[in-house]
């Protein structure tokens, strides 16, 4: 029987820790909200007051935690678990952090611990049946000497030296993430093609999306993605990749996506709800020119080419379109000749300055510009602003006078 102490009662962790328990181990939990842990309590585990308090006794110590900002916020500090750490004691980080966190771990452990960074692949039900998969990183005698109890989790597998886990947990998440988002693009570029669903299905299956393809299908269908890993969390692994300073452009463009389906409130959900948001964002969901709309709306509606990508002119005249601007860009705008107009922000945050003053807009707000007034838009945040401008003119000739200098049209070309 070994003293273990788990801190981090999450999903993964209460089903993880259940198992240690079960196997008739002494059993110490810690945390945040305390009310997580009753689960652990009712099957003979104590629940400390503290982090520091949980692993006092321990010879084995399990980080289960969200993200960098939690597992510093547990183990350092007078009550976290480097404070309470007294003797020769093994922690075993599961939680998915990146390798520079687990460098600040080892930084701020004492000395006469051991550390592994041990992050899993598998989620709910491996971690309730113990299959999953554990991504180790550490001294090889300490792998060798936890490996009796690593296998109540799943399958240890010894990658490297300190870091090593931690490491190929980012890479094998961003092949999954980049994977689910390139097959929501898929789908998306196969709309605007007209190709019909079930036709864009069974292409799908000769190409290298097919496994993926086949297991995402009936949750995308029925739009029901119940959390297994959230997209929250998966947002937070797409960050690390992109923050270990690799010019990985695929990264950024999934890390962009997820950021999206977050602000658009579906953080709680499973990443896989990602597909539906792609799906559903107007940006990856233009039809071609004319042919995808249908031949009952033309009277009403006819779609063109637009400054910047397709417009929407209703038959009153009324022009709607996306655009978008780079994080930094400001730009000069003329007033809207004889129209009014409305900027609605899809996405992002923007800044919109005219002579009165200046106004911050966030997603979901917009801002009225009447006739004859110049303004000025930036985009003063991290990510793509998305912009939506309805005007009361039905072409961009209208809005932006030829041979202005701020005509986007005309740079572009
Ligand atoms: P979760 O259900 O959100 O649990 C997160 C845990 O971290 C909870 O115990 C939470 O405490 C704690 N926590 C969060 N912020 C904290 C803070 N500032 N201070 C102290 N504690 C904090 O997440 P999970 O699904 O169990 O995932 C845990 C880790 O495993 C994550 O790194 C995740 O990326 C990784 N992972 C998840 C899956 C999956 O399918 N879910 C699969 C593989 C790996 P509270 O209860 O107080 O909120």
């Amino acid at each position: 029987m070994t003293a273990v102490a788990w801190i981090g009662l999450g999903r993964m962790g209460t089903r993880m820790a259940r198992r240690i328990a079960a196997a008739g181990h002494s059993l110490t939990v810690w945390n945040r909200t305390p009310g997580r842990a009753d689960a652990l309590a009712a099957v003979g585990a104590r629940v400390a007051p503290t982090p520091a308090a949980a692993v006092r006794d321990a010879e084995v110590v399990f980080l289960m935690l969200a993200d960098p900002t939690a597992l510093a916020g547990v183990v350092e500090g007078p009550a976290g678990v480097a404070a309470g750490l007294g003797k020769a004691t093994t922690v075993i980080d599961m939680s998915t952090v990146g390798p520079a966190a687990v460098g600040r771990l080892a930084h701020v452990l004492p000395r006469s611990t051991t550390l592994l960074d041990a992050p899993v692949l598998g989620s709910l039900a491996e971690a309730e049946e113990g299959t999953l998969t554990i991504l180790i990183g550490g001294p090889e005698p300490a792998v060798e000497s936890m490996r009796t109890v690593l296998s109540l989790l799943g399958d240890p597998v010894h990658l490297g030296p300190s870091g090593s886990g931690a490491a190929a947990k980012l890479v094998a998440n961003f092949a999954l993430l980049g994977t689910v988002g390139l097959l929501g693009e898929s789908l998306a570029v196969a709309d605007g093609l007209s190709l019909p669903r079930e036709v864009t299905w069974r292409l799908l299956a000769y190409t290298p999306l097919a496994a993926q393809a086949a297991r995402r299908r009936t949750a995308l269908e029925a739009d029901d993605f119940p959390p297994r890993f959230p997209l929250s969390l998966a947002r937070k692994d797409a960050d690390l990749v992109v923050a270990g300073g690799v010019d990985a452009r695929l990264a950024r463009a999934t890390l962009s996506w997820l950021t999206d389906a977050e602000s658009a409130g579906l953080g709680d959900l499973d990443y896989t709800a990602l597909l539906g948001h792609i799906l559903r964002s107007p940006a990856g969901n233009h039809p071609g020119p004319d042919r995808a709309i249908p031949a009952a709306d033309a009277p009403h509606h006819r779609w063109g080419s637009g400054c910047d990508g397709w417009r929407l002119v209703d038959s009153a005249g009324l022009s709607v379109i996306e655009e978008s601007l780079p994080p930094g860009t400001v730009e000069n705008r003329p007033a809207p000749d004889r129209s009014r107009q409305f900027i609605y922000v899809l996405d992002g945050e923007a800044a919109m300055r005219t002579a009165d003053g200046e106004v911050a807009l966030r997603a979901g707000s917009g801002v009225h510009v009447p006739p004859d007034t110049p303004h000025q838009i930036a985009n003063p945040g991290r990510r793509k602003l998305r912009l939506l401008v309805v005007s009361t003119t039905s072409s961009c000739a209208d809005r932006r006078p030829a041979g202005d200098p701020t005509d986007r049209t005309q740079r572009d070309a």
